[in-house]
């Protein structure tokens, strides 16, 4: 059981020392990125010393909605935090409700117990800390300075990590999210598109057994979501408590710069049109993380993990700007073109090959697949011997 050490009050000790990696943020991504360094060793056989860095305790701040793929779920063999699972999608535009009988369900969870799970099969240190900022291999902390030739931004959407500009809303291309958490029940997972609600965007309701997740996001972060937030809350008999809201990156961006590595919310891994963002935290998590293991091995150098995952980031390119124009189209369909598009999901071939093409963006198999093999080893030309 890796050990925590306590840092409220008098006992918030100051913080130093040198690692072989650092991993910036403990939510989806960074403890995805743990997962995949647990019991990683050095060249030398010796153990590799990791340290997560966040300003909170594992899972005291709940981040999403918590609903992902139930394969996802059984993949990472998190199905201790399930909570509740949907076979079908209710979606509900102006005067119509249709069920998309969906090819895979569709769980939620409970935030804390996962990110728990996640941590107790790392070996990593923990320490909460509020990062503030870097330079070269150095984190600066509200506690103190740590520094380690491998660093990953798992922080979200801030990118705190990276340099150069400033990456704001409402300039920046960032959805906004909020979520009220009411006790209750329900049965169906549904979601409200609707402008009576938001313009562009969509409300939801996340049943997850004995509470509700009912939250609007916005594509344009300049709507207020919070008024239609309380509002569908209200509609639906629920009191809006328990508020949960934040950004949400709606564009991939690089995945390393300036020596940094970057996965999850920082990297824009949120899928556009459907915000989902947890599975591909997972998912580009695991690949940064075997990266960083294989350097740690001396399997290969850090500038080739860097190139690679770079790589393997930018491959994925093309699939978020397709999700990104689908973003962009549905809330210019008139009402009847909507309609017709909602009815003809709910044909099951219709459904499932774009849900199943949907799934594959970030498949689970990825989870017990082998490790990318290092990259061939680039030889140098051999240096021409002067006559
Ligand atoms: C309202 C809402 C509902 C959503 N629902 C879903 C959903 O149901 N399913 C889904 O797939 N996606 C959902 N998303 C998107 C999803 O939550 C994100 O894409 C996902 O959380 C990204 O994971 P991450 O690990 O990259 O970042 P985050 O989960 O945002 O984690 C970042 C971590 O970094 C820490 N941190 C941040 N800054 C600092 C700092 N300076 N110093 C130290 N620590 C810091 C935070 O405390 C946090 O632990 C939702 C988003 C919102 C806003």
């Amino acid at each position: 059981m890796p050990v925590r050490a306590t840092q409220r009050g008098e006992n918030r000790t100051p913080l130093s020392g040198s690692y072989d990696a650092i991993i910036c943020g403990a939510s989806f991504a960074g403890l995805a990125v743990a997962r995949e360094l647990a019991g990683a060793r050095r060249a030398d056989g010796s153990s590799a010393r990791v340290l997560m860095l966040d300003r909170y305790e594992i899972g005291e701040r709940q981040t999403s909605a918590c609903g992902i793929p139930t394969v996802w779920l059984e993949a990472m063999d998190l199905m201790d935090s399930h909570r509740q699972t949907f076979h079908q999608l209710v979606v509900h535009t102006p005067g119509h409700t249709h069920a998309w009988p969906l090819p895979w369900s569709l769980s939620t969870f409970d935030y804390r117990e996962l990110c728990n799970l996640l941590f107790e099969r790392s070996d990593c240190g923990f320490e909460t800390a509020k990062v503030n900022c870097r330079s070269g291999d150095t984190v600066h902390t509200d506690r103190g300075d740590v520094s380690a030739p491998l660093i990953v931004d798992c922080l979200g959407w801030r990118r705190v990590l990276a340099g150069g500009q400033s990456f704001q809303p409402p300039d920046a291309p960032l959805s906004r999210g909020l979520e009220v958490h009411p006790g209750g029940k329900g049965d169906e997972l549904e979601i409200w598109i609707d402008k009576r609600y938001v313009p562009a965007g969509y409300g939801w309701s996340f049943p997850a057994h004995d509470e509700l997740r009912i939250g609007v996001g916005s594509f344009d972060p300049r709507f207020h979501v919070k008024e239609p937030t309380v509002r569908l809350a209200d509609d639906l008999g629920s009191d809006p408590e328990g508020y949960q809201g934040n950004w949400i990156p709606h564009e991939l961006r690089d995945a390393t710069e300036d020596g940094i590595f970057f996965a999850g919310d920082s990297a824009g891994h949120c899928l556009p049109l459907t915000a989902e963002g947890i599975r591909t935290a997972f998912y580009f998590g695991i690949v940064c993380g075997r990266e960083l293991r294989a350097v740690i091995a001396g399997e290969r150098s850090r500038e080739e993990a860097l190139r690679s995952y770079a790589a393997y980031n930018d491959a994925h390119e093309w699939k978020f700007r397709w999700m990104l124009r689908a973003q962009r189209l549905v809330p210019r369909l008139r009402p009847r073109a909507l309609r017709g598009v909602v009815v003809a999901m709910t044909l099951k071939r219709l459904v499932d090959w774009s849900f199943l093409h949907y799934l594959r963006i970030a498949p689970p198999d990825i989870v017990s697949a082998a490790p990318a093999p290092p990259p061939p080893v680039r030889r140098r030309r051999p240096e021409r011997v002067a006559a």
